[in-house]
């Protein structure tokens, strides 16, 4: 990065929050060139908002997020880990240097309801810190990298630039969810989707039931043994499923039926122990009536998050001292592709409150709070929490050894 791209900003330069007031001065600029890039920073999170595009389409947000930065001094490649809407940004005056913090820009939205779950502001979020620490480094001899990854929704994309080796020059990577609550961390489930099918015999249902095999039968005898199941499980899992196909008509017996599920865990163990007894729940209801069966694992499955608590801490202190009230867990949890960069990497997936707690997330309300204005409070104080967690763990050997020892404890 030449010297000219740089806009440094002095300490607490157009701020005067008092929660910063007891910040070392480094951080204090940290938050100052956040705030300097705030209208910056806007512009990213509407223009994503504006262009909404589902899992591995995310060929505008791509392009825009790459120029954005290339226009501030990174060099980014396009494409990273041979997934097209993927990318892979880093100061141009340090590209490869160790330390490297990576910040995850996830850009996907969802189908109808566009930016229901808020990655606009992750993107934004993570680019902000991105560039705030980019401007701080003097000091330090590491880097950092802020890491494109696609489909979160469903598609997995931090696995596949995971498996392509993308973060393995990197030493930790972070980034901040939008949602109900603030939290420096939360528990995430590991998860199985699978696509189940019975195979039956069609026959008149009225004049020859008895020559039939019911494939229907066999689809509600498998949910009902499932839900059976549910009962007898820990509350750390769920399982749940729709069936998708029927039947044909009233008049015949069924010859195929096809539902999907999911199997989620706190630990892959219990996820795949939970697995194999859905298994027998399909075996046992294809016994029971006659049917044959099929079973299609879905790719991605997801692992749960393993939590790093040293890196964990740091960001709650930086949150802390930015004034946001912290909320406790409240045990609702879903799934994400972080879970499986965990195992790869020191990872951590804080989230930021953009709404009060009833409002679901998935949804259009959900997609507008994003634009409004505790939105972008909410992504400048995410920027500023983030660049603070990363410029700790370049400037501090001590937490990287903790972060690592954390990481190298078993599940
Ligand atoms: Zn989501
Ligand atoms: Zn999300």
């Amino acid at each position: 990065m030449s010297k000219s791209n740089l806009i440094h900003v002095k300490s607490g330069a157009g701020i005067n929050r008092k929660e910063e007031s007891g910040m070392s001065p480094d951080k204090k600029r940290l938050c100052a060139e956040v705030e300097a890039l705030a209208g910056d920073l806007y512009k990213v999170s509407e223009f994503l908002y504006n262009n909404p595009e589902i899992g591995y389409q995310e060929f505008k947000a791509c392009e825009f997020l790459c120029r954005f930065m290339e226009e501030r001094g990174f060099k980014s490649e396009r494409g990273t880990g041979g997934v097209q809407t993927a990318f892979l940004a880093r100061p141009a005056t340090r590209l490869k240097r160790r330390p490297c913090v990576a910040f995850l820009a996830e850009y996907d939205a969802l189908p109808g309801v566009g930016h229901g779950c808020g990655h606009n502001l992750i993107a934004a979020a993570s680019v902000g810190a991105s560039l705030a620490l980019s401007r701080c480094m003097d000091g330090l001899t590491g880097t950092l990298a802020l890491v494109g990854t696609p489909a979160e929704e469903g598609g997995g994309g931090k696995i596949l630039l995971a498996e392509a080796r993308v973060f393995s020059e990197m030493d930790a990577a972070m980034m901040c969810h939008p949602g109900r609550l603030n939290r420096p961390g939360e528990e995430m489930f590991g998860r199985v989707k699978f696509k189940a099918e019975f195979f039956g015999q069609a026959a008149h249902a009225s004049v020859s039931p008895d020559r039939g095999i019911n494939a229907l039968d066999a689809m509600v005898a498998a949910y009902n043994n499932i839900s059976m199941l549910r009962q007898q499980i820990r509350p750390d899992a769920r399982i749940h499923g729709i069936i998708t196909h029927g039947g044909d008509a009233p008049n015949i017996i069924p010859q195929y039926t096809a539902g999907l599920f999911y199997v989620r865990a706190a630990t892959r163990k219990y996820r795949d122990e939970i697995y194999q007894k859905v298994e027998k729940c399909m075996e046992a209801a294809a016994v029971a009536t006659g049917a044959g069966y099929k079973i299609e694992i879905g790719q991605p499955t997801f692992d749960p998050i393993k939590r790093n608590p040293p890196l964990e801490a740091a960001a709650r202190a930086n949150m802390e001292a930015l004034g946001i009230s912290l909320d406790p867990d409240d045990g609702r949890r879903g799934s994400s592709d972080i879970g499986n960069l965990s195992f790869f990497l020191p990872a951590i997936h804080p989230s930021v409150a953009i709404v009060d707690p009833e409002v679901p997330g998935h949804s259009q309300v959900f997609a507008e709070a994003t634009m409004s204005p505790r939105g972008k409070d909410a992504l400048l104080k995410a920027a500023k929490f983030l660049a603070m967690t990363g410029y700790d763990f370049l400037a501090s050997a001590e937490l990287r050894e903790k972060v690592k020892e954390a990481f190298n404890q078993k599940e």
